[in-house]
């Protein structure tokens, strides 16, 4: 980046809001992503639209590409800087704008921190259900860019369910405003729902208007063990045929309740081949009685023993298990990869043995967690991305259980987006015209594809996207 640029971009947001020092740029240099790093130019920390659009003008101008960035959370590469970037960080923008009681609804500046949302309006009766297993440091602009899920979507659905209205600067630096306070809105182009999930591919999130819901009387949590992983699978299916339908239904696999117990030692049995965690919430009555029915399906299903939490706190020392599992697993070993294959629930029993056949076929150690209900598995790989030939083991293993979830009539994301990570496997399930359409809409919007180039698909081949292969294919910083 020349000298004029990088004036000009001071000039822009500040020198306080300007960093591009090797340290500053090293701390967004990666996200949660392992493998992938990249240095950009510079951060810059906007403070307000009009900002925003200016770099955005330039960028189109002096042609340097620009990356938005959240927390960084995002696990599929999607905030990772590419050749000539600033990253524009959003953090700064965290404010709760107005919270409306008449209509149930929130505007949130996008660096509002999810798990802040949701505790805010809980004071006042009301509930923001998506909850991303990273939802205390997340930002709500990152999950609707990435659409995100989490804990509760088998029964709320995920964040695109609960946004109302965006407003976001396009990549020619102008404002769209989109959606609104109507609960009904058929007036042309659906454009809002467009842009969740985009990935920060087509304008920069500054404003999002939220649905809210009334907060659930009363929740009762269940963590229930297995020694059989088949029994688990079982009544994970017969509690769906039961019509019930859980708020949280979480599962994880032995290999993950041994990292945990490692990690948290909360008295996990260690030979539990499954555990599922539970959650059913709604009024008084209907609650109990759901959780009576699923405590008999359960117990009818082999279950080694039952855990049950009625309060706040007793509820989340039984979530623990799940809320640590990443972090637990990330122990193990320097490098964790974790993906995000997803099936429809009905196959659910077949893609957990998919993907133990995948840690045997290719000889590597894979921990496996995710949201039951909705079959939404996280196999999670703990490997070394310095010895190559693991690299290239944890590589195979992910592509066969890419293809078989697709061959189940999956997909290759259920909620953490297809970034830099996954873009190699996205025609399999959008197929040539569904790629063609989202490039043709890419180009249309951002014609020198300025905005977070290279990801969810490449439109010039700069950087190709794929699991390195081999020690040699990891850029170092200094390169
Ligand atoms: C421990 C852990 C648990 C997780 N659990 C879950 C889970 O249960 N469910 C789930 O869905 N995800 C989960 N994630 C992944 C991640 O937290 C989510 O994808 C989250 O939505 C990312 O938010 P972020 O603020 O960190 O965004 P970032 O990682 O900073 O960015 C994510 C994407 O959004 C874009 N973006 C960010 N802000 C803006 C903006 N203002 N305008 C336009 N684009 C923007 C970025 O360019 C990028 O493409 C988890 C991650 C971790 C580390």
């Amino acid at each position: 980046m020349d000298q004029f640029t990088t004036e000009k971009l001071k000039s822009i947001v500040g020198s306080q809001n300007f960093f591009d020092s090797k340290e500053d740029k090293l701390v967004y240099s990666y996200d949660g992503t392992p493998v992938y790093r990249h240095l950009p130019e510079a951060v810059l920390f906007p403070e307000d639209a009009e900002q925003i659009s200016k770099i955005l003008k330039l960028a189109n101008q002096e042609k340097f590409n620009v990356v938005p960035r959240g927390a960084g959370t995002g696990l599929s590469g999607g905030s990772i800087p590419v050749d000539n970037s600033v990253v524009v960080v959003m953090t700064k923008w965290n404010r709760i704008l107005e919270i409306d009681t008449s209509n149930l609804t929130a505007w949130v500046e996008p660096g509002v921190v999810t798990g802040k949302l949701q505790n805010q309006v809980e004071k006042i009766g009301l509930f923001y259900p998506p909850d991303p297993g990273s939802l205390t440091v997340c930002t709500i602009g990152g999950n609707v860019a990435s659409n995100a899920g989490g804990l509760r979507g088998l029964k709320y659905g995920v964040t695109k369910n609960y946004v109302l209205g965006v407003e976001m600067i396009l990549p020619n630096g102008e404002l769209l405003k989109t959606g609104g306070k109507n609960m009904k809105d058929a007036a042309g182009y659906n454009l809002k729902d467009f842009i969740i999930g985009s990935e920060g591919t087509l304008g920069i999130i500054t404003k999002v208007l939220v649905k809210l819901l009334p907060k659930p009387t009363k929740s009762i949590t269940l963590l229930i063990f297995f020694n059989k992983l088949v029994d688990a699978g079982k009544t994970v299916s017969d509690i769906i045929a039961a019509h019930i339908v859980p708020s949280m239904m979480e599962f994880l696999d032995n290999t993950t309740i041994n990292c945990v117990e490692d990690y948290a030692h909360i008295g996990l049995p260690r030979k539990s081949e499954a555990i599922l965690l539970i959650e059913v919430d709604g009024r008084d009555s209907e609650v109990q009685e759901d959780a009576e029915v699923i405590r008999k399906i359960a117990v009818k299903n082999n279950a080694s023993a039952l855990k049950g939490a009625t309060d706040k706190t007793e509820s989340e020392n039984l979530k623990t298990a799940r809320r640590s599992a990443f972090s637990a697993l990330a122990r193990k070993m320097p490098t964790t990869i974790l993906e995000d294959a997803t099936v429809p629930r009905s196959e659910l029993p077949v893609m957990i043995e998919k993907v133990t056949k995948a840690a045997k076929m290719f000889d590597v150690m894979i921990g496996n967690f995710g949201h039951a209900g909705d079959g939404n598995l996280h196999p999670t790989c703990l490997t070394d991305e310095r010895d190559s030939k693991a690299l290239d083991k944890a590589h195979k293993a992910f592509e066969y259980i890419f293809n078989e979830a697709i061959k189940l009539g999956g997909t290759i994301t259920g909620e953490h987006g297809t970034g830099l990570s996954k873009k190699q496997f996205l025609e399999s399930v959008a197929g040539p015209a569904g790629v063609d359409m989202m490039k043709r809409i890419k180009c249309a919007i951002d014609p020198n594809n300025i905005l977070n180039p290279e990801k969810i698909f490449s439109i010039s081949p700069k950087c190709e996207g794929y699991l390195p292969l081999k020690r040699q294919q990891i850029k170092d910083f200094n390169e």
